[in-house]
This record gives structure tokens, sequence and C-alpha cells, in this order.
């Protein structure tokens, strides 16, 4: 197949499709701020025909073999990574991101549909010893039904790529809604679908009015599940949305990660993983980093470091060469970023780097350091999404764990320490659903990635993730004769 293209029509049984209204959406660059071209504004009448085509191809692809599955599966992870570059090119233009990030996006993107082809010829049952002569008890996992994936912008390919797999590993078939910001990305697994030859109506990908769109997954009765990653706020309206109507959902939502380096830690191993994990994706991810606790003692060693690796970054347009931050998303986003690092300094917070929008102008803000910040503050409480490391100092191991604790959220969090016992005390203490003990990157497709508390519900990715798509069956066969 030819490279895929900017797609501008919705995805629906295999056929590209104008919105009903003829509406669209313009989607920019948010490196140049241009326009790069217009999607279909989809909403529920369209969201009802895909949903109709997912429940029409439901039967065939259930009763499928795990086999048969994971061979289209394999074939769609084989065209993702044979068009690996276009791809990384479309997820840049739309989105921001360094190329050499988007490539390694798509690479993971791709893995999830390797492991969910793998992991759907492992969904056993159980056979249960029963209390009843002449009974026997046996357990079977079943495809939960169309799912509608509602999708954020900050990983374009891999956040539909890790719900996609598992939805099409345990046999259910997808309505997908991305993000407007970057629905290209989103739009080429139409061509990806068509390429592993999926049947019409597996995949369907619908763009436009996210509350028209949610709106018609709740309550369209052929949609059995709801699985949604995005902000806290928006995931706890559409749980509720979808609770009114006994839908199942899994969310991954926000969280407010404390990163903490203890005195006996290799600073330099440190600061080479707070910077992946702050600053990969310009500090747009859900895992990122947002709070950095130094024990007192390293407070000043361990600053002078990470200002010096926050220097080396070179801030500029993803598509460029040697580029390692790229514009934030949008407007908006550098707003949030801008009264963050404002409300750390009226607070007594110090710049030590950055602290402005660059002189790129746009969406583009510089990589920022701020020191001496407190619990009062913006930055200690809310999610920054953005190229801004704040420092709190710490004396003691239980104030270190009382901070980190200390939020509605627990989604990842990162903690640096070469003594083994505390590595072991931390795991234990740390409300969090991902745990990185001297590692600053803890994504990957075989552990499960999904948060506790304000942070969400489910799992995704591993032998966990699959159980999110399948329903618990019970048969009590009676009668046995014996
Ligand atoms: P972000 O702040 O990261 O953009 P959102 O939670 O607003 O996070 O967006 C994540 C996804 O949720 C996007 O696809 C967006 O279009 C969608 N979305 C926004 N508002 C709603 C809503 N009321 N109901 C359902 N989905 C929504």
């Amino acid at each position: 197949m030819a490279a895929p293209v900017k797609r501008d029509r919705l995805f629906i049984d295999n056929e590209w499709r104008r919105a009903d209204s003829g509406e669209t959406i313009a989607v920019a660059n948010p490196a140049t701020g241009e326009v790069i071209g217009t999607v279909p504004k989809g909403a529920r009448a369209e969201t009802a025909s895909a949903i109709e085509a997912a429940a029409r191809a439901l039967p065939e692809w259930r009763r499928r073999t795990a086999q048969d599955r994971a061979a289209h599966m394999l074939r769609l992870h084989d065209a993702l990574m044979d068009h690996r570059d276009a791809l990384a090119a479309i997820l840049t233009e739309e989105m921001g991101k360094p190329l050499a990030e988007a490539r390694g996006e798509i690479a993971h993107g791709a893995g999830f549909f390797k492991w969910f082809a793998e992991e759907g010829r492992r969904i056993y049952g159980d056979i249960i010893p029963s209390p009843w002569a002449d009974t026997r008890i046996v357990v079977s996992k079943h495809p939960v039904g169309v799912v509608g994936a509602i999708t954020p912008w900050n990983f374009p390919n891999s956040m539909i790529a890790r719900k996609l797999a598992a939805a099409l590993g345990a046999g259910c078939t997808m309505v997908i809604k991305p993000a407007s910001q970057t629905p290209y990305s989103a739009l080429a697994f139409g061509d990806m679908a068509m390429e592993a030859d999926l049947p019409a109506g597996v995949v369907n990908i619908v763009t436009g009015a996210a509350s028209e769109i949610a709106a018609e997954m709740c309550e369209n009765p052929a949609l059995r599940k709801i699985t949604f990653t995005g902000s806290t706020a928006t995931g706890k309206k559409l749980a509720a949305q979808a609770g009114a109507h006994m839908k199942r959902v899994s969310m991954e939502l926000g969280g407010n990660a404390p990163f903490i380096v203890f005195d006996d830690a290799d600073l330099d191993k440190a600061v080479e993983g707070a910077m992946i994990s702050k600053f990969r994706n310009s500090g747009q991810t859900c895992v990122c980093a947002n709070r950095f606790l130094v024990q007192s003692s390293v407070y000043d060693a361990f600053s002078e470091k990470f200002a010096a690796a926050i220097a080396e970054l070179k801030v500029g347009d993803g598509a460029e060469d040697g580029v390692t931050q790229g514009p934030l998303i949008d407007e908006d986003a550098v707003a949030k970023v801008e009264e963050h690092v404002a409300d750390a300094a009226r607070k007594g917070g110090e710049v030590i780097a950055g602290g402005a929008r660059h002189a790129l102008g746009g969406a583009f803000f510089q990589p920022t350091l701020i020191g001496g910040a407190s619990s009062d503050m913006q930055i200690f409480r809310d999610e920054t999404f953005g190229p801004v490391a704040a420092m709190f100092r710490f004396e003691t191991e239980d104030e270190a764990i009382r901070m980190a604790n200390d939020t509605e959220y627990g989604l990842a969090c990162y903690a640096y320490t070469n003594d083994l016992g505390r590595a072991w005390r931390l795991n234990d203490a740390l409300e969090y659903g991902m745990v990185g003990i001297n590692q600053g990157l803890i994504s990957t497709e075989v552990a499960p990635f999904g948060g506790v508390k304000a942070s969400g519900i489910g799992k995704e990715g591993s032998k966990y993730g699959v159980e999110d798509y399948l329903d618990v069956r019970y048969a009590l066969f009676g009668g046995l004769g014996r």
C-alpha cells in the first residue's frame, strides 16, 4: 500500500464518509500555527452508524479463533511498522513532538498489537469444584461487545493502539473518537485496518463533537463499554454519564507524579531519569514527574546537575533535526504553564531556568526549573502538563512519603535510592498505580498501566489489560448422572 496520508473523512464500516452536516473542524500544526487540513465534524447520527457497523461486525469477529484474530493483528503491527516514518511525520505535524519521539510512539503503539495478538490466545477459563453432586461449574470469558474509545492528543497513536489492540484480541469491535487536535493519526488506523484485512465494521473512527459523540456512546444500547484517556474532570463526567446506562468503563486520567530523590541516590542517574520523566513530550504525558521532592542534603547538588541538563534541551519545530522539545499543543496549554510559573514565583519560588514563553513564540515555552517550591503552590496540586520542573525540599523518608501521597491523584511516581529496604518501603507506602524505582520511564505493553484514586479505573497493557474487555460468565452443568 502507498504511504498513509492525512485522511479527511470518517472511517465507518471500512468506508470513508463525510459528516451528514458537511461541517468540518480545522486542524493546526502547533509548531507553526498553520491550518494543515480539516476533518468531518461528526455528531450523534454518525456515531450511531459507526456503532451499528461495529455491532453488525461483532458476531462474526468474536466467533473467530484467537489465532485468526491474532493473524490480522500481527498484520496491523507490521503495517504500522512498515509505514512508521510516514505515520510519525503525520503525528509530528499535528501534535508537535520531535520526530524521534513520534517514531518511538509508532513502535510503542505497534507493540500492543503484537502483545494482545498473543494475549488473546491465552484467555483461559476455570473449572471450579462444585458444592453439589451431579454438577460441574465452568467459568468462561467472553468479549464485552462493542467498545467506544475516547482518546487524547498527547499520544495520538499509542493511546488508540493500546485500547484497540486489547479490544481486538478479546474479540470486541470498536468505535474510536480521537481528540480534535490530532485526528489524522487516528484516521490513519483506517488505512492500517484495511491493510490488515480487518472485516468491515471491526474498527470505526468518528471525529467531531466530543459531547455529542460521547452521549451517543453512553446511550446507545448496542455499545457495552467506554474506555477513556484524558483529564480527570472529563473522565468524571463521562463515567457518570456511562454509569447512568450501566456501561462498563475504563478511565485513564490525570496524575500528579512525585519524583523523590534521596541522599543515597546516584544523582547522575536521578537527573537522567528526571529529564526523561519530566521533559519527554515537552512535559505533556500523564505520567510526567510534576513534583521533584529532593532531600535537603543533596538538594543543591541535584539542582545544579538538573539545571545543566535542562540547558542542553533544544526547543523548536519537532520536524527539525536535533530538536528535543516541541511546542505545547495549543495556547490554552501555554497559558496554564504560564499561570503555574507565575503562581510559584508569587509564592516565593525561585526561577532557576526558563520561566517564560520561548522566543520562537506561538505555543513554545522555555524548559523551566523552579527551586524552593512549597505545598501551597498550584504546581503541588495540579498537573502542569508542560516543561516545568519544580523542586521541593524534604528532610526524612516519612516526610517524603507524606508529601508524595498528599494529592487526590495516584497514577505514576518515581523514587531514586540505593537503599534496598527503603525502596521496598516506598513501594509499599506510595499510593500510586505505577512506581518507578531508579527508573524514569515505565511505560511498556507488558506491564499494567493505570492509576488509583482520582487517576482512574482499570488497566491497559499486560495480561491484566485484556480482562478489561472481557465478561466473566459461569455455567452450572447439572444432571450429569454422578
Ligand atoms: P485534555 O485536557 O487532555 O484535552 P480532555 O479530557 O478534555 O483532555 O480530552 C480528552 C478526550 O476527551 C478528547 O478526545 C476530547 O475530545 C474528549 N472530550 C472532551 N470533552 C468531553 C466530554 N464532555 N465527554 C466526552 N469526551 C470529551
